[in-house]
């Protein structure tokens, strides 16, 4: 069974279809990257696996493990293991990254029955993933994203994912405003969770992110729908011929 089956769905914002009968199939342990021009619905995509608010689905269905995702609550979805990683981190003021993180993560956890984790065990796990990331100890203790940089911000949703432990990761442009060294931290972050039980869904509009983190298929999506799907060297034609001759056919 796929862990993510996407069939012909269709969903509108404010009475205009932005996803038109998009198919997607996603199984464990792949790494599928969704590639399209500015517009193609790719964030509308996250937005809805997320169960974000504001969008109207108007056809098809969303299944998780063979389990309508469409009638869960946001929530429920990631207690379920869906994670999704925003082009736009949110800054919460206020709230430590620590605090923020704790506290999600044991709601989380009471998600799944599992216990919660100790004030040791929680600081053990955040060091550990923090230093992989080279996230320094005092940006933890700042408030949520507030005055980090935008490599930071990216470095801080990995962070979350990786202690959220996720099965399905959708990244949603997690490049962009990124300069190369913090793209590869970034990288590699994301590569440190690959394994055989988790499947990820890396959205990018340029191919330079594919070069670190190499996925299993690639799909070009243009006006809300997968207008072909390959090998990792699509992204290579792509790059060769543009999206162009994807939008033709649209
Ligand atoms: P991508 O991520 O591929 O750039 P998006 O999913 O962000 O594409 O947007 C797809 C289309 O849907 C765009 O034309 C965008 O203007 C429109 N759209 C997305 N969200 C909204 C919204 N909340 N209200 C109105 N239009 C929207
Ligand atoms: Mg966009
Ligand atoms: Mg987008």
């Amino acid at each position: 069974m796929a862990l993510l089956e996407i069939r012909d769905l269709h969903v509108g914002v404010e009475d205009r279809e932005i996803i038109r009968g998009l198919h997607l199939s996603v199984h464990a342990g792949e790494v599928h990257a969704i590639m399209g021009p500015n517009g193609s619905g790719k964030s509308t995509l996250s937005h809805v696996i997320a169960g974000k608010p504001g969008y109207e689905i108007t056809g098809g269905q969303i299944l998780f493990r063979g389990q309508n995702l469409l009638q869960m609550e946001p929530n429920e979805r990631a207690a379920k293991g869906v994670f999704l990683a925003f082009q736009y981190p949110v800054e919460i003021p206020g709230v430590t990254t620590m605090n923020f993180l704790r506290a999600a993560l044991n709601a989380q956890r009471k998600a799944r029955d599992q216990q919660e984790f100790s004030t040791p065990e929680f600081l053990k796990r955040v060091r550990e993933v923090a230093g992989s990331l080279n996230i320094p100890r005092d940006m933890i203790k700042r408030g949520v994203n507030v005055g980090f940089s935008g490599g930071e911000k990216k470095r801080n949703e990995i962070l979350q994912m990786a202690l959220f432990e996720p099965s399905l990761c959708v990244l949603d442009e997690i490049d962009s405003g990124l300069d190369i060294d913090a793209l590869r931290i970034v990288a590699s972050g994301i590569n440190a969770l690959r394994s055989p039980e988790r499947a990820m869904i890396v959205i990018t509009h340029y191919r330079r992110l594919l070069e670190h983190i190499v996925p299993d298929i690639v799909h070009v999506m243009s006006k809300g729908r997968v207008m072909k799907s390959g090998g990792k060297e699509l992204a290579l034609e792509l790059e060769a011929c543009g999206y162009s001759q994807f939008e033709d056919a649209a």
